[in-house]
This record gives C-alpha cells, sequence and structure tokens, in this order.
C-alpha cells in the first residue's frame, strides 16, 4: 500500500553528553521516510530551502523514498537545535528557525493522489487537514502527530483534524495535556471520542503504550548500552510502525502489535547514532534480527 508523510525535513544541530553535530540532516520526515521506507515505498511532502543540495537529498536516494512532493523554495530550509541534559530524558530547544517552512502549503504530485496509508507529521492541523483533502479517496488509515504548541494555540483545528484520524501517536505530556486528564487509559476514551480509534503513546526510554477500542499493548524500548541522541526517536517509531501497516496491508490487532514492535525497533537504530546517520545504515536483516530479541525480550510462560 502506498504511504504518504507530510512533515518537516530540517537541518538541526544537536548536543548531547555524547558530543554535538552542527547542521545535520533532521526533521521529522526525513526520520518517518527512512524508517518507513524499510518497509513499504513512501511518498515525502515537505518544503527545503536553497541550501538543500544533491548530497543532502542523496541520503533518500536508492530506497524506497519517492521526493516529487519535496519542494524546493527560495530561502533557507527549516532550522532547528536542540541540547539534551546529563541523562538525556529532557531536553532544551535552543532555536527553530521555521525560514521556507513557515510559508509551507503542501502540494500533493497527482501521483501522490491515490496514496491510501497518510501520516499527517507535527505541523499545523490547518495544513495537516489540507494534505488530506487532496487526497483522491478516502484513505484507508490516517496516523496523525501533534504536540503542546498546537494543543494550545489551534485546538479547534486540530480537533477537526482528528475527527478524520484513526491512529493518534503522541507523547505522555501531550496525552494528558490534549484530554486534560491525567490517567492515560481513561485520557485514551477522551480521545477515542474526538475520532482516533487507536492510540499510540510514546514514552521515550520506557517504550510505548497502545489503547486500542478493545486491547491494550505494551513494548519495552529496546535496551541498549549506547544511546548517544535520542533526537528522531518519536518520527522513526512512527515511520516503523506505519510503515509496517502499511506493508501488511490490513489493520487488525495482530498488525497493530507488530507495528508497535517494528516502531520501537527503528526507534531504537536511530538513537545509536546522532542524526540519522544509524538509521541511514541499517540493514533489513537488522531489523528483523532485533524484532525476534523483541520476541525474546517479552515472552514469558505462565
Ligand atoms: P523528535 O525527536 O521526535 O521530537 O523529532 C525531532 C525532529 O523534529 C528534529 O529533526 C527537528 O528538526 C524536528 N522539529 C523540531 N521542532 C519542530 C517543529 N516545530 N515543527 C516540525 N518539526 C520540528
Amino acid at each position: 500500500m502506498s504511504l504518504l508523510v507530510v512533515g518537516s525535513v530540517a537541518f538541526d544541530a544537536i548536543e548531547t553528553p555524547h558530543g554535538k553535530v552542527d547542521r545535520t540532516l533532521g526533521g521529522a520526515a526525513s526520520y518517518f521516510a527512512l524508517a518507513a521506507s524499510h518497509f513499504t515505498p513512501v511518498r515525502v511532502v515537505a518544503i527545503v530551502g536553497e541550501d538543500f543540495t544533491d548530497e543532502h537529498r542523496a541520503v533518500f536516494h536508492g530506497r524506497k523514498i519517492d521526493l516529487d512532493g519535496l519542494e524546493h523554495a527560495p530561502g533557507k530550509t527549516f532550522f532547528w537545535a536542540g541540547r539534551y541534559s546529563q541523562n538525556m530524558n529532557e531536553r532544551t530547544t535552543l532555536a527553530t528557525e521555521l525560514n521556507v517552512f513557515a510559508d509551507f502549503k503542501p502540494t500533493l504530485p497527482d501521483s501522490y493522489l491515490n496514496s491510501s496509508t497518510i501520516f499527517l507529521g507535527n505541523i499545523d492541523p490547518t495544513l495537516q487537514r489540507s494534505v488530506l483533502k487532496q487526497i483522491d479517496r478516502k484513505p484507508k488509515v490516517v496516523g496523525l502527530d501533534t504536540m503542546n504548541y498546537w494543543i494550545e494555540r489551534t485546538p479547534a483545528e486540530l480537533r477537526e483534524t482528528l475527527k478524520h484520524t484513526q491512529i493518534l501517536m503522541i507523547n505522555d505530556d501531550e496525552t494528558r495535556q490534549l484530554t486534560g486528564e491525567h490517567n492515560l487509559l481513561r485520557a485514551a476514551k477522551h480521545v477515542f471520542k474526538m475520532g482516533p480509534r487507536t492510540l499510540v503513546i510514546k514514552r521515550g526510554e520506557h517504550g510505548a503504550l497502545m489503547v486500542h477500542n478493545n486491547f491494550l499493548f505494551s513494548v519495552p524500548a529496546f535496551p541498549l548500552e549506547e544511546v548517544h541522541d535520542p533526537t528522531g526517536a518519536g518520527d522513526s517509531f512512527a515511520g516503523g510502525f506505519m510503515g509496517y501497516l502499511a506493508s501488511a496491508g490490513a489493520v487488525n490487532e495482530q498488525t497493530l502489535r507488530r507495528a508497535m514492535v517494528y516502531g520501537s525497533v527503528m526507534g531504537s537504530f536511530t538513537v545509536e547514532r546522532f542524526g540519522v546517520e544509524r538509521l541511514a545504515k541499517v540493514k533489513r536483516a537488522e531489523i528483523h534480527a532485533r524484532a525476534r530479541r523483541f520476541l525474546k525480550l517479552t515472552t514469558f510462560k505462565l
């Protein structure tokens, strides 16, 4: 099935206790596409500036990543800078320069209009909806990510977009903020009234929890000795999750459970190195080997 993602393609400056990079390829759509392309072809809708060269595009080449929807505009590419605390549980945003992203009006190439699985990355909910409106037929699955900025500033627009969303993928703070409910299971009931049938709560080093009308499922974060840079873990999780789901061709309890594992697998590769370095090199065999290790990690007899 065809998977479309809309979101940021960026240059990031990142500082963690393990080092520092000044200007590396980042952005939610970049992480998402690199992770998802291991499972299914991905169509990218995003915008970059004149400083985004063929060398940067090359990271996406040789993979099942379609860049026809990557708009090049006059000006500079979105730039984000962040610094992590010593234990890497907290992140301070040092700079957000929207640049060409500020005037982004996503326009889908004709070849994208039949996309059946859609991931609306963390951008203005009105723009997220404008992407959905351009799709020819009702998509089979729509996943959505958002953040406190949109929950606070554009609540009505976000509610409207959520009506057209089946899977909401956010972190625990965002879940509480969106619903006004501290308990995550009760919060999920509020989310179900807004439209989505499935809530995936990303919990960083604590893994992820999926709450569905009929079942609950939890995956740990893969235990790693070396975590160098958590940036993009959530977007890589979303890429693995949606990519697997699109390749499976059906959304049911079994495919949703496996999607959680592949999401966690892809997130675990991303954090091993800075930026997209590890994600861009990971091999299919490594992905499946790590998924099998998840099975061992979580299986027990009663
Ligand atoms: P995550 O670690 O999953 O929060 O994602 C980090 C990525 O999100 C970085 O590569 C940034 O370039 C990108 N990013 C940061 N702030 C924003 C924003 N306001 N809108 C879109 N993308 C962003």
